[in-house]
């Protein structure tokens, strides 16, 4: 299927050309047609899948077609809420992408910053809103923002705004919406608080689920390295040291470890920047664009912070420290290989992250392929790894050079083999600090 076979406006198909879109993901060939039915939708999916410009496109579709009824009244008709900042960017600037040829105009409003340039934009008047909930209800209530001409809203990553605490906020906002609107709401998991938030805001709806695994696990390969707590600084250094021309995105589980990591590559003249809540925005975003630009090679981040961080050719995912919440690697590797790109992410483990790594195997129902050797094996690991590879040779000095990608590589197809049910599971720890 092509972008042309739905029927979209031709302003929105030469800027997906312009793109170098040509075929739908299967999230928007799924959800597309729903929405330009006019109806409610509920996309059990994660970033990476293409879900921006599934419920982007067609929202741009109808407000293309309606602009000579309205004579571009310039009134929010769409908003889209969703947790970050950085991901409300990069949502405004699919929108400014994929909209460039329809004359809609957009603007993004997020907390942590001055609100002037904001009510500003506001005031000049947009067609379509991107919001982070709590500057949002913020203006709202200051009588900046009207929702009397809003017909699209799109609640994005649901779950992790439930996470991050917005519930009060989100059910503010959501029963200040005008009741003839067309909802769409998108969530990676769906607990049952999500499932009842669903409802409070979905008509009768649709329901488009794309698996992680579809999107991520099965194209992604993975390894883990079970390594000391003290050996984790010399083995991300040395995986490094190996990849100088890679762009490697570290996960943190937390704030303060973020710094320390940034100090410790320091240390090994590797530079780079740590993005996470306690960040200013101007750091997040100066650190973001060097990163995406290439310019800076390591980014250090939390999960939160890294939600919705979209870089091409990011060649390496490290999980630094495992998460104690499973479906979080299930994110964190699906930033590499994100569209039908392959990426490589590998996983350093530690003693007490045993029963994270257990409930990870669970949830995606397969083993994460073991490294083997590494020059930091402390007695520990190599008691931990020969018994996870007994028939693996030890101190293996190819699988030292090749520092994990060569024996991701052996593992791949065992990995592709073994992961294709899997889904569902959920164990939930909580992060205190991220
Ligand atoms: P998202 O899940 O919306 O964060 O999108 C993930 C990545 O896929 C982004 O880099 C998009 O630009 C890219 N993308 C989305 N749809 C397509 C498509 N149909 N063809 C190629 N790349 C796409």
């Amino acid at each position: 299927m092509t972008f042309k076979d739905l029927g979209l406006a031709e302003p929105i198909l030469k800027a997906l050309q312009d793109e170098g879109y040509t075929n739908p993901t299967p999230i928007q060939e799924q959800a597309i047609p729903i929405l330009l039915q006019g109806k409610d939708l509920l996309g059990v999916a994660q970033t990476g899948t293409g879900k921006t410009a599934a419920f982007g496109i067609p929202i741009l579709h109808h407000l293309y077609e309606g602009i000579s009824l309205r004579q571009h009244s310039r009134k929010v008709k769409a908003l889209v809420v969703t947790p970050t900042r950085e991901l409300a960017i990069q949502i405004g600037e699919s929108f400014t992408a994929y909209g460039k040829h329809t004359g809609l105009r957009n603007t993004v409003i997020f907390g942590g910053v001055k609100q002037s340039k904001q009510v500003n934009a506001l005031k000049a008047g947009v067609d379509i809103l991107v919001a982070t909930p709590g500057r949002l209800l913020d203006l709202m209530n200051q009588g900046f923002i009207s929702f009397r001409d809003l017909d699209f809203v799109v609640l994005d990553e649901a779950d992790q705004m439930l996470d991050m605490g917005f519930i009060h906020d989100i059910k503010k906002i959501i029963a200040k919406l005008p009741p003839k609107r067309q909802s769409l709401f998108f969530s990676a998991t769906m607990p049952k608080s999500i499932v009842e938030l669903s409802r409070k805001m979905l008509g009768e709806f649709e329901q488009v689920t794309i698996k992680p695994e579809q999107a991520t696990a099965e194209k992604v390969e993975q390894g883990i390295y079970f390594v000391s707590k003290a050996n984790k600084p010399k083995l991300l250094v040395h995986l490094l040291e190996q990849r100088p021309n890679d762009s490697v995105l570290v996960f943190s589980r937390t704030k303060h470890g973020a710094n320390k990591i940034v100090k410790k590559l320091e240390q090994a003249d590797i530079r780079s920047a740590a993005i996470h809540g306690n960040k200013s925005q101007a750091a997040r975003q100066k650190a973001l664009g060097a990163f995406k630009e290439g310019k800076l090679k390591v980014l250090v981040a939390t999960d939160i912070a890294a939600r919705g961080i979209d870089v091409e050719d990011l060649a390496l995912v490290v999980n630094y420290d495992l998460p104690n919440v499973s479906e979080t690697y299930v994110h964190r590797i699906g930033r590499t290989g994100r569209a039908n790109a392959s990426g490589i992410a590998l996983s350093f483990c530690m003693a007490e992250e045993r029963p994270y790594l257990r409930d990870i195997e669970k949830l995606i129902k397969q083993q994460v392929p073991r490294l083997g050797e590494h020059p930091f094996m402390d007695e520990a690991s190599e008691q931990e790894t020969a018994v996870r590879r007994p028939s693996q040779k030890p101190r293996n000095n190819q699988s030292r050079n090749n520092s994990g990608s060569g024996n991701a590589n052996r593992n791949k197809n065992r990995t592709r083999n073994t992961n294709r049910n899997s889904g569902g599971g959920n164990s939930r720890r909580r992060d205190s600090d991220s």
